[in-house]
């Protein structure tokens, strides 16, 4: 099917569902990688390309074919890099097609978790004003499994007294990270999280921060961390630490996030803005 013709170029109608497509694509993807680790890593890519295209053109054999032989291996070694980010790109796509409820909204997947996000809030300013260090992971798109099974299981009713009574310095399970299941029950604590290799963090983020970055750099979860030493409070999601929001602003951008699972709806900065524009 011909829609139109300039000159000697055709354009078809699938020349134009091609590029759509593949625009569509290359959104996700900025989407995806948007502030994470991936995009140093894809401008160092980018550069060697452009090194190998100079030493190509100015004929040096010997580094070009150096950086061929690398660059050959691209691919296979693109996996292994970015193994967290296809992971996740997989995850929605699985979880997206599969969605039980709505399969045609793909890509918006609401759902109704029972979490009692006003207890979470409350239990995270008590610790705040008493110092008491926390780590409190909330799934999304899935139960983590995986990390809630290096902890104890607990399968419980959320209430701030239990996370109270779980972070005590005193009690045998305040280390580590409580895991909220999708249903809003506490289902793990003293859980182990994976910790981040970001090294541009500020010096003052301990492990207890860099184990929520590093959580939400392989999955969609949120966390919250209540400081031992300073008691602040931070929410972390997607890779990245928000210091200093009010608990208004972290109830309204919690309760957005978490009725919504995957990576297509907006980001905590667009949640910010929106939200200062409309107090504004
Ligand atoms: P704070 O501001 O509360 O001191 P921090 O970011 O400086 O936090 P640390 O002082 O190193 O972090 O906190 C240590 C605590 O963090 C440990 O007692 C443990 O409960 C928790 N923690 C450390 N590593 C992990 C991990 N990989 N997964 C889960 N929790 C961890
Ligand atoms: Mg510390």
């Amino acid at each position: 099917m011909l829609l139109l013709a300039i000159g000697f170029l055709e354009i078809k109608f699938v020349h134009i569902l091609d590029i759509l497509l593949v625009g569509f694509l290359i959104f996700r993807l900025y989407k995806l990688v948007k502030g994470s680790i991936a995009v140093p890593i894809l401008l160092g890519i980018f550069s060697l390309y452009i090194v190998y295209l100079i030493v190509d053109a100015l004929g040096l054999e010997l580094l070009s074919s150096i950086l061929g032989q690398f660059l050959g291996v691209g691919g296979l070694a693109a996996i292994v890099i970015f193994q967290p980010e296809i992971r996740k790109f997989l995850l929605f796509i699985g979880r997206s097609t599969f969605n039980k409820e709505r399969p045609w909204m793909w890509w918006r997947i609401k759902q109704d978790s029972g979490l009692d996000l006003g207890a979470i809030l409350e239990a995270a300013k008590a610790m705040s004003a008493t110092n008491t260090g926390a780590l409190i992971v909330l799934s999304r798109s899935n139960d983590l499994k995986f990390y809630a099974d290096t902890g104890d299981r607990l399968d419980a009713l959320l209430s701030k007294r239990l996370l109270l009574a779980i972070f005590n310095k005193y009690s045998p399970l305040h280390d580590g990270a409580v895991i909220v299941g999708r249903n809003g029950r506490i289902i793990a604590a003293r859980c182990i999280l994976p910790v981040t290799e970001n090294d541009q963090l500020p010096a003052q983020l301990g492990l207890r921060h860099r184990s929520a970055i590093g959580l939400t750099e392989v999955s969609d979860a949120v966390v919250l961390v209540v400081s031992e030493e300073t008691g602040q409070i931070s929410l972390v999601v997607d890779g990245k630490i928000y210091r200093d929001l009010t608990l208004q602003e972290m109830r309204k951008v919690l309760k957005a996030l978490l009725s919504s699972s995957g990576w297509i709806e907006s980001s905590v900065d667009e949640l910010l803005e929106q939200q200062g524009a409309l107090s504004a």
